[in-house]
């Protein structure tokens, strides 16, 4: 079988047997394709092969391949990486949803450019919670505040939460990390903001998705299991 068949296939069954260790339907649970330094056509024979969301962490990158992916209306965009004010305009007519705020700064020109299209933009608010000083995302303490703030702007709406692990080689060693994260959630949820649906846990990648989806995660962003190890040459 066509590699990229049995690893998309092989990614399904996983995500469906860490749903069901922990209760859950597998349909709960979104697979976001990761598609960085993946050509176009391979990223084609993904969506032929069943991919609906697709995850690129890079601006630049994005708009390369935006215009060459086919069943454009069925396919959804996802924007990963650390996103800088700059490039807002850029993608904020082509992105379903945002992953990567971190800041009001960044909000705020979000909002900015979605009014100007009249367009209200989804996003995550990305949480530092290993507070790892190399990863972009807001610390914990900062969290209500920040997405009190946010919650003002009325062309963007705050669907949930996401943060990156710390890299291990045991994934049960971050479990402590996406906890906090879904527990972070729920307390958000109670304060019932305007504008803010704790709808989506964004965490898991490919070395500790199963985890990630035990402890509450419903997006998981895989890109090496699918496509295969990436070469940035
Ligand atoms: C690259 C990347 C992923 C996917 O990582 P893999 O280990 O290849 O599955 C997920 N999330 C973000 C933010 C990324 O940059």
């Amino acid at each position: 079988m066509d590699k990229l068949k049995e690893n998309i296939i092989n990614i399904k069954n996983r995500i469906a047997r860490a749903a069901q260790k922990a209760g859950r339907s597998a349909d709960e649970i979104t697979l976001v394709a990761v598609t960085k330094t993946v050509a176009p056509d391979i990223i084609n024979q993904a969506i032929e092969l069943g991919i609906r969301n697709i995850g690129e962490n890079k601006v630049q990158e994005l708009l390369s391949k935006y215009d060459v992916i086919e069943r454009k209306g069925d396919v959804h965009w996802h924007l990963i990486g650390h996103l800088q004010t700059n490039k807002v305009k850029y993608i904020v007519d082509k992105v379903d949803l945002i992953h990567s705020v971190d800041s009001i700064r960044l909000a705020e020109e979000i909002n900015k450019r979605a009014q100007k299209i009249n367009r209200v933009v989804d996003i995550l608010i990305q949480v530092n919670v290993s507070q790892e000083s190399s990863k972009f995302g807001i610390e914990v303490s900062q969290c209500d505040e920040i997405i009190r703030h946010i919650s003002a702007l009325p062309y963007i709406r705050i669907k949930g939460l996401m943060t990156i692990a710390p890299f291990t080689q045991d994934p049960e060693e971050v479990r402590p990390y996406f906890r906090m994260l879904r527990n972070l959630s729920i307390d958000i949820k109670q304060k019932k903001y305007d504008n803010v649906s704790m709808e989506y846990l964004s965490m898991g990648m490919t070395g500790d998705f199963e985890v990630a989806i035990e402890e509450g995660a419903n997006l998981v962003r895989i890109g090496t299991a699918i496509f295969g190890e990436r070469n940035y040459n």
